[in-house]
């Protein structure tokens, strides 16, 4: 018999960059919460546990690569479109610092440190 998993949220298909998401704060909530609808707010309880998500890096530039839909690294689709977007003044998706510094193909908040592609 296969051991019980408490963790709710499955990612199972492995793509070859997708980040250890063992132990994060969403694997053990409703997957809806997630994912709102993509022109709404997203739900309170997933901004909290994005916001104390020690993956959060990981999790935003995974996403962003993939073009997901849904919540990932605190963040909506609609935000990781804006922050890809080269030459527009953005604000740090985890701080809303307007710090930011462009590394390379990256987008680095310089304030608290998370980054994300561009
Ligand atoms: S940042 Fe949010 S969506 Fe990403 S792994 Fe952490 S809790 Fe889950
Ligand atoms: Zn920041």
């Amino acid at each position: 018999m296969m051991p019980k998993s408490k963790a709710i949220i499955k990612f199972d298909e492995d793509d070859g960059d997708r980040p250890n998401f063992k132990g994060a704060p969403c694997t053990y909530m409703d997957p809806e919460l997630f994912f709102p609808d993509e022109h709404g707010k997203p739900d309170a309880r997933a901004e909290l546990a994005c916001a104390l998500c020690k993956l959060r890096t990981d999790c935003l530039t995974y996403a962003t690569k993939h073009n997901f839909d849904g919540y990932w690294g605190g963040t909506m689709k609609s935000d990781r479109k804006a922050l890809t977007r080269k030459y527009e003044r953005v604000k740090c998706p985890g701080c809303r610092s307007e710090d930011i510094m462009e590394d390379r193909n990256a987008g680095v908040c310089l304030a608290c440190g998370l980054s994300w592609p561009i």
